[in-house]
Order: structure tokens, then sequence, then C-alpha cells
């Protein structure tokens, strides 16, 4: 009886070729699915980074041509923004340069003014008016108060031409900006 079973138990060198090749083609598979998982990311992540196709190609071709390096390799090289990424930069500076744009400058010295001011902090250039019934900031041209509708007072835009406005408006306000 012994002697009949341990022949049995050993396997033959014909079924640990075939085990050995079975281990060897799932391994590969395994390898390969992931070698072109790697290739297939590679173009997706450098389509979002980049418009040029030529450039999308090649990183895709570095990436299958050297396995697990080209990967480093594609990573290290890569454009470091995605084009939605410049986009919203884009977009945030020219809102900035927008901001920057609108803010009033004076007429006289074409200096940034606070839209609160009265006269020009630089070179003193009247600036606006408050109305004398009811102290809103009005244009200088303005003849009439669009909040009360009372009559102004017409107010030259030259230097010093109104100094009593600019004498009860506090200087807190100068200071401040
Ligand atoms: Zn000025
Ligand atoms: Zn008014």
């Amino acid at each position: 009886m012994r002697l009949q079973l341990q022949p049995m138990q050993l396997p033959s060198t014909g079924e640990i070729a075939s085990i050995l090749t079975t281990l060897f083609a799932v391994c590969g598979a395994v390898i390969a699915a992931f070698w072109l998982s790697l290739v297939i990311w590679t173009f997706r992540d450098m389509r979002r980074r980049s418009r040029d196709p030529f450039a999308q190609i090649m990183a895709a071709i570095l990436v299958a041509v050297l396995p697990f390096v080209g990967i480093f390799v594609y990573l290290i090289l890569r454009p470091p923004e995605t084009l939605a990424e410049r986009y919203e930069r884009a977009l945030e500076e020219e809102a900035l340069l927008q901001e920057i744009e609108e803010r009033p400058r004076c007429p006289g010295c074409g200096r940034i003014v606070d839209p609160r001011w009265q006269i020009c902090a630089h070179c003193e250039q009247p600036l606006q008016k408050r109305c004398v019934h009811c102290v809103e900031l009005l244009e200088l041209s303005w003849t009439r108060c669009p909040f009360c509708t009372a009559p102004q007072p017409m107010v030259s835009a030259e230097i010093s031409a109104n100094p009593a406005p600019a004498a009860d408006e506090p200087t807190d306000v100068a200071i401040q900006s």
C-alpha cells in the first residue's frame, strides 16, 4: 500500500512545468494590465494638461517603452498645471486686473483715489461734493441731489475752489485709505 502511494504524491516534471507556466501567465497578465493602465492613465493625464496631440502621444509612448521607469520620468517632466487650473488662474488674474483698473482715479494727478473722498489726498483736486441738505456724496457737476432732490450750488473742479466741504469732512477718511 505505502509503496504504491508515495510515487503518486510526487508531482511529475510535466505537472511542475504546467503549474509554473500558469503562474507566469497569471503574473504576466497582471503586469501587462498594470502597464497598460499606466499608459492609458498617462495619456489621459497629459490630455488634461496639454492640448497638443503630439505631446499626449509622446507621453503615452514614453511610459509604454520604459515600463515602470517612464511613469517616473513623466511625473517629473509633465506640465505642473492642468488646463482647467491654468484657465482658472487666468480668470483670477483677469478679475484682479479689472478690479485695479476699475478703481477710480484722480482726474488731476491720475493716482488711485478712494470713492469716499471729496478731494484727492495727493493733489487736493476736488472729486465730489456733499449734498447741502442730506450730505450724500454727489458728483461735482450735479445741480440737484438725486437722493433728496435739493438744488445744489455749482462747484468748480479747479483745485481749492471749494474749501468748505473739504473742511467739514473728518480727516480720518483720508487716513483709512
Ligand atoms: Zn490727485
Ligand atoms: Zn441730498
